[in-house]
């Protein structure tokens, strides 16, 4: 614990995902062994289409699962992870855990659903991802056409000739794009005109007060007619309530994401959550 404070040290709070917040420093050497340990794990949670009810897809976000069974989440080791480079090796784990999972439903008798991944932009700086995501898919055989990855300003404020072709390449093999946290950024329209999107994904912070605030809810409009006039898919993130699901579709939201529908789940239960839906619409 000595090292706790030094150069490599990083305080955080594990907190929200298990009982109450207490103070926890992640080490470089920490997440080395984590990650030959595979002491991460996938979790997925559901994307629903507000035309039909039914799920989607499912957004492949990444825990880690401690020695002790804590188990903590990327607020508190991803930024540590992309100080020390350490994001890269992670984020190939999670294309390659994400992809070989999802070539798995249909087997197992789920529906060719959509998974989308987080990209990280310390990932464009130092590696080549369209290899890396070139490989995760050549290795798990999915369809390129059911992976989207999910791009964050941290991508769009970069070298964006370098950023953009590695992107249309993938575009070009099927590979769909979406922008995170929409409205959040500092050029968020900018963003939509430069990079080959398919898709805006409205963040948490405008869907929270969606009913009782006026700007809320003008800017929700404003993002889903925008991305409509593109010809982009609209999904609203953070969704909690029935009534912001119906605020939702009435406006023409395409898609919702959010506790609402699922908290994401560990693989198994995301499968048996989407076979369950499957048998109740085939004998309806
Ligand atoms: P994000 O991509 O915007 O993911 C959405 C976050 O909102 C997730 O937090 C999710 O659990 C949470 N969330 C979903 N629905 C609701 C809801 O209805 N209410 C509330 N209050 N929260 C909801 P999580 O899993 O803690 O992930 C946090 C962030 O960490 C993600 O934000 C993403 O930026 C990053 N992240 C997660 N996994 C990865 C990864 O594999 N690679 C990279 N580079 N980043 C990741
Ligand atoms: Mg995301
Ligand atoms: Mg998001
Ligand atoms: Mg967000």
């Amino acid at each position: 614990r000595a090292k706790a404070d030094g150069r490599d040290g990083y305080r955080a709070f594990v907190a929200d995902m298990d009982t109450t917040a207490r103070a926890i420093t992640v080490l470089e050497s920490d997440l080395r062994r984590a990650l030959l340990r595979q002491e991460f794990e996938l979790h997925y949670q559901p994307q629903v289409a507000l035309s039909t009810g039914r799920i989607v897809g499912a957004e492949a976000l990444i825990r880690w699962r401690r020695e002790s069974g804590d188990l903590i989440s990327p607020a508190d080791f991803l930024p540590p992870a992309e100080e020390n480079g350490l994001i890269v090796p992670i984020n190939e784990w999670v294309l390659r855990e994400a992809c070989s999972q999802a070539a798995s439903w249909p087997a197992a008798g789920l529906p060719a659903l959509r998974i989308a991944v987080n990209l990280s932009g310390v990932q464009f700086r130092k590696v080549d991802v369209e290899k890396v995501v070139c490989a995760a898919l050549d290795e798990s055989g999915l369809d390129p056409k059911r992976l989207e990855l999910e791009l964050t300003e941290t991508i769009l404020l970069q070298d964006t000739d370098l950023v953009v072709s590695q992107l249309k390449s993938l575009q070009r093999r099927g590979v769909t794009f979406s922008i995170d946290d929409f409205g959040t950024g500092y050029s968020s329209l900018a963003y939509v005109k430069n990079f080959p999107v398919d898709r805006l994904k409205i963040d948490r912070s405008f869907i929270d007060n969606l009913r009782n605030d006026v700007n809320d809810a003008a800017i929700v409009r404003a993002i889903v007619s925008l991305g409509h006039s593109l010809d982009l898919d609209v999904i609203a993130e953070g969704v909690e309530t029935a009534a912001q699901v119906a605020h939702l579709r009435a406006e023409g939201c395409d898609e919702v994401q959010g506790y609402y529908f699922g908290r994401p789940m560990p693989a198994a239960d995301f499968v048996d959550l989407v076979r369950r839906e499957t048998l109740l619409v085939r004998s309806a």
